[in-house]
């Protein structure tokens, strides 16, 4: 197979991954190509006008990873090192997601190489709104459906659904999940990632027999789901001692005050600089003693260089594919390391997504009580199906979720059949 279009580290790592599950799986060679290669990608380039009367063109892409099941499903990344490639490897680890929780979609990803801190507000909506007419005609309700992802939000997403809805000539609210709640978002979609990371953490306490008080959590990247993660873990009694950002870390062994910190965050656009706390890099950070690791920022964090001296009981995989099949292979030498792989660790986002994907479609919109509880008895049944599928066939918690995802795109396949 000719992989030259996506070739790059992760994508590279997307197909090891899923090479080593089919190997466990027995999946004929010739499903296996069908299995993993993208079904569509879109590259466009994105002409936007700058403040100061130039023009500059930044790349994107959209591609579509499977369509077997329904609609495609995953975020959109605007990051200076975004590449096809990669969005290659996400939109294959969102299938896999989107499988293993049940969501009757696709595993999509798109993204624009750009840097959105250096943009003014004007500059990223002229990106957004001729980014999103780029790829007006692979997008819809019933084709595929962006949400946020590293470095965009929901006014992103508002920008998304406007530009779309021009088109159409009437308001979709189902073209886009992760959108304000005046625009059709749902309650409960910008905190679902953080809170399902933080559900399962405690889950997997629960399974280890470790209780909250007195337990210690260390989180790089302090975003979206980290940020969330960090205070959801703090209810439940669990310490947060360090947290880092694209600038550094900050460790306090105290704990940290996560009120203090977050009005410090909203004041200075960052965690360095924190009064109470020591600067960490973030290498060092993923290093320190502490009972729960949740990386949430970007990919191959652990690698083969790292792995055998991270400090945890549980690595809670807040970032997609945070972890390097290398470092995986180190991990499975040190039994003490409970993993929470991230197609099930940070699956609480594309769940909430697909509420509001349902409650668009159908106009009706439910309370945050209703979201919650319908996305913790969803998450609760990934989490057993995978425990009990790795104790049953003695395979790691990432080969169990990866297999039982997997499986069921392969069986849609096969039920399908091929055409013509
Ligand atoms: N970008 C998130 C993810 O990687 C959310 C995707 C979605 O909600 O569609 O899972």
């Amino acid at each position: 197979m000719n992989l030259h279009l996506y070739d790059s580290p992760t994508f590279r790592m997307a197909c090891q991954q899923f090479d080593l599950v089919a190997d466990f799986m027995n999946i004929p060679e010739a499903a296996r190509e069908r299995l993993k290669m993208p079904k569509r990608a879109l590259s466009v380039a994105v002409p936007v006008r700058m403040d100061d009367g130039s023009v500059k063109v930044f790349m994107g892409y959209r591609v579509q990873h499977h369509l077997t099941l329904g609609p495609t499903k995953g975020g959109i990344r605007f990051h200076p090192d975004v590449t096809v490639g990669e969005v290659a490897a996400l939109a294959m680890w969102m299938s896999w997601k989107c499988a293993l929780v049940g969501l009757p979609y696709g595993g999509a990803k798109g993204g624009v190489a750009c840097d959105p801190r250096s943009l003014s507000a004007g500059e990223l909506e002229r990106l957004t709104r001729r980014y999103t007419q780029e790829l007006i005609p692979v997008i819809g309700p019933q084709v595929d459906i962006p949400a946020p992802d590293v470095g965009t939000n929901e006014q992103v997403m508002a920008w998304i659904m406007d530009t779309y809805s021009l088109q159409m000539g009437h308001a979709v609210p189902g073209v886009v999940t992760g959108k304000p709640v005046l625009l059709g978002g749902s309650l409960g979609r910008r905190e679902a990632t953080g809170r399902g990371v933080a559900y399962l953490v405690s889950r997997a306490m629960d399974t280890l027999g470790i209780p909250a008080q007195g337990a210690t959590a260390v989180i790089q990247g302090y975003g979206n789901v980290g940020s969330v993660a960090a205070v959801s873990m703090a209810k439940q009694g669990i310490r947060i001692i360090a947290v880092s950002d694209a600038f550094g870390g900050i460790h306090n062994p105290a704990g940290l005050d996560l009120n203090r910190l977050n009005e410090h965050v909203a004041a200075k656009g960052t965690v360095t600089g924190f009064p109470e706390s020591e600067a960490v890099t973030n290498a060092e950070l993923l290093l320190l003693p502490c009972d729960v690791l949740v990386p949430a920022a970007l990919e191959r964090q652990i690698t083969e260089e790292n792995a055998a001296r991270i400090r945890c009981r549980i690595l809670a995989e807040g970032a997609n594919g945070p972890t390097t099949p290398e470092a995986d292979a180190i991990l499975a030498q040190r039994p003490e390391i409970f993993v929470l792989p991230d197609i099930l660790c940070n699956s609480g986002g594309v769940i909430v997504s697909y509420f509001e994907w349902v409650q668009d479609l159908q106009s009706f919109f439910w309370s945050e009580g209703e979201v919650l509880d319908k996305l913790f008895r969803l998450l609760e049944q990934a989490y057993m199906q995978t425990l009990n599928h790795a104790r049953k066939n003695g395979v790691s918690m990432r080969f169990s979720a990866l297999s039982l995802g997997i499986r069921k795109v392969h069986e849609a396949k096969s039920i399908r059949g091929l055409y013509p």
